[in-house]
């Protein structure tokens, strides 16, 4: 039995004037699944993230959330209806504290004790934070703002969360607790669609995963199985 589809992306092609970055790209996300989404520099992760979140505009294709179709939806409808992407390189405002960085995630965020449910919440799952809360965001570390842009995400109130690299430039042990602070956020209920260039440390906490290809998705299947496939420990893999 089939779990519903949280995002299901169909036939998506994106075009950046002359270049063709995705090319009929088909996948699904499952509710309550970690999806990891693999590939080399350039094959279209980034790009597929923002296509489902409304920054680019598919020239083909369909993105269905929660049963909806959102292809040609607004980025602040598509937030607001529980889908919310944290870009690669962790944009926190630097300048703004930890607190005031926490509760801009909350800006659509009407009722004020909710919001503030939402970013105790937050420092529940991040004790790091909490104990940060009034300093400013640019002086954390690397690894300490990635979990403040993540917390930021989490504010909103997400169902669906894209993270595009959350690894990216994060020392080894670093990178482990970003990844279990996924797996924890995973727990609580939220779906997850990871982008990763660590397709070992994706693939230790996803259910399952693809790789992309020039802008399609190659392969797909359980995330132990493609850990296991000659083909993604060759290329994604380092081949150990
Ligand atoms: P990386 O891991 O390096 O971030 P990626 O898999 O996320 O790579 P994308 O960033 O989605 O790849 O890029 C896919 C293709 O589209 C690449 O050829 C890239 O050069 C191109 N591209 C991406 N953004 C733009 C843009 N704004 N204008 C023109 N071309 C773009």
């Amino acid at each position: 039995e089939a779990v519903m589809a949280a995002l299901e992306i169909d036939g998506l092609d994106v075009h950046y004037g002359g270049v063709h970055a995705l090319r009929g790209l088909t996948l699904t996300v499952g509710e309550g699944e970690v999806v990891a989404l693999l590939g080399n520099n350039g094959a279209g992760k980034t790009t597929t993230l923002s296509a489902v979140s409304g920054l680019v505009r598919p020239s083909a294709g369909t993105v269905v959330f929660m049963g909806r179709d959102i292809t040609r939806a607004r980025p602040e409808a598509i937030v607001r209806a529980g889908l919310v992407h944290v870009p690669e390189g962790r944009r926190v405002f630097s300048t703004l504290t930890v607190h005031e960085n926490l509760q801009l995630g909350g800006h659509l965020v009407r009722d004020q004790a909710e919001l503030r449910r939402r970013v105790e919440r937050v420092y529940a799952l991040l004790p790091r934070l909490a104990e940060r809360r009034t300093q400013q965001g640019g002086t954390l570390s690397g690894g300490e703002q990635q979990m403040l842009a993540i917390g930021r995400a989490l504010v909103s109130g997400p169902r669906l969360l894209l993270l595009d690299e959350p690894s990216m430039g994060l020392a080894p042990l670093v990178v482990a607790s970003v990844m279990d602070l996924i797996r924890r956020i995973n727990a609580e209920g939220v779906t997850v669609l990871l982008v990763e260039q660590n397709a070992k440390a994706a693939l230790k906490i996803a259910h399952r995963g693809y790789v992309i290809e020039d802008g399609r998705c190659a392969l797909g299947g359980p995330a132990a199985e493609l850990a296991g496939d000659p083909r993604v420990v060759e290329a994604y893999l380092g081949g150990a």
